[in-house]
């Protein structure tokens, strides 16, 4: 027995107290931009990139778009392009997810009153995958893991639309998850907000070219939040809510 506590002891905790404050090492999170001249006809970032979400004269990066590979960096020749380990990516603009060299700073997610006073102590999700890659999905499910623990605040998954004040969209809606992800939304109650998590939910990803898709469902309904990534980070998940909700912790 005394063993066995002893074992338990030295596995430490892993409850992350102050979410807010974590920073992961080794994240690749906000691209930094250097302000200096690329060198001559040079478009090596754009030919890299995987998701087309590097334009050039200047040098913009739409984090919409992103899927945070990390490839621009060596391939660049001046050094122009880092990333930081900052998870706070979230934006209640799409718009405000670009950063350049002179717009170094995503805009900051702008605290809703009536989100506040409506959801700031009970938010329940609903989750569609609508053609996903499962890689945010996971990341969804890791924010309810002993680790992030994001139930703290009262912001849970459930299993029915019936049950809950919002839809976290995931995946860059196949047309064959169209249908339903219109279904679910219909079935959630007013007021209720939709989420959009990751590159795929936010702009198609790597797939927005494919005529496998359907994203007219974003044309009738504006995100509350986007969440960049891919996946996205819980951190980049929890911090992005929390703000929005206007709940400190
Ligand atoms: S890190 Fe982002 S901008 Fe750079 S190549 Fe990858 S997807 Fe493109
Ligand atoms: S954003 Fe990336 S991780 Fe998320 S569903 Fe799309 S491909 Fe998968």
């Amino acid at each position: 027995m005394l063993k066995t506590i002893a074992v338990r002891r030295s596995q430490g905790t892993q409850y992350i107290a102050d979410l807010r404050g974590a920073v992961p090492a080794g994240f690749r999170g906000k691209p930094l931009i250097a302000d200096t001249a690329c060198a001559d006809s040079c478009q090596a970032c754009l030919s890299i990139c995987p998701s087309h979400a590097i334009e050039l004269a200047p040098l913009r990066i739409d984090l919409g778009r992103c899927v945070l590979c990390g490839d621009c960096e060596p391939a660049c020749p001046s050094g122009k392009l880092s990333f930081s380990n900052d998870v706070k990516l979230a934006s209640t603009r799409r718009e405000g997810l670009v950063v350049t060299a002179a717009r170094a700073h995503i805009d900051p997610v702008q605290v809703s009153a009536a989100l506040h006073q409506r959801f700031g102590r009970s938010l329940k999700l609903r989750s569609v995958s609508a053609g996903g890659c499962n890689g945010c999905e996971m990341e969804l499910n890791a924010t309810g893991n002993v680790n992030f623990d994001l139930g703290r605040y009262g912001i849970d998954i459930v299993a029915s639309p019936r049950h809950a004040d919002g839809l976290v969209l995931t995946g860059p809606i196949t047309r064959n998850m169209a249908q339903a992800l219109d279904i679910c939304w219909d079935a959630i109650p007013e007021p209720k907000l939709v989420i959009a998590m990751g590159a795929c939910a936010i702009s198609g990803g790597v797939f927005a070219d494919s005529d496998a898709l359907d994203r007219s469902f974003l044309e009738k309904v504006t995100p509350s939040l986007y969440l960049p990534g891919c996946p996205t980070h819980p951190l980049t998940f929890i911090s992005g809510i929390l703000d929005l909700l206007g709940i400190a912790g």
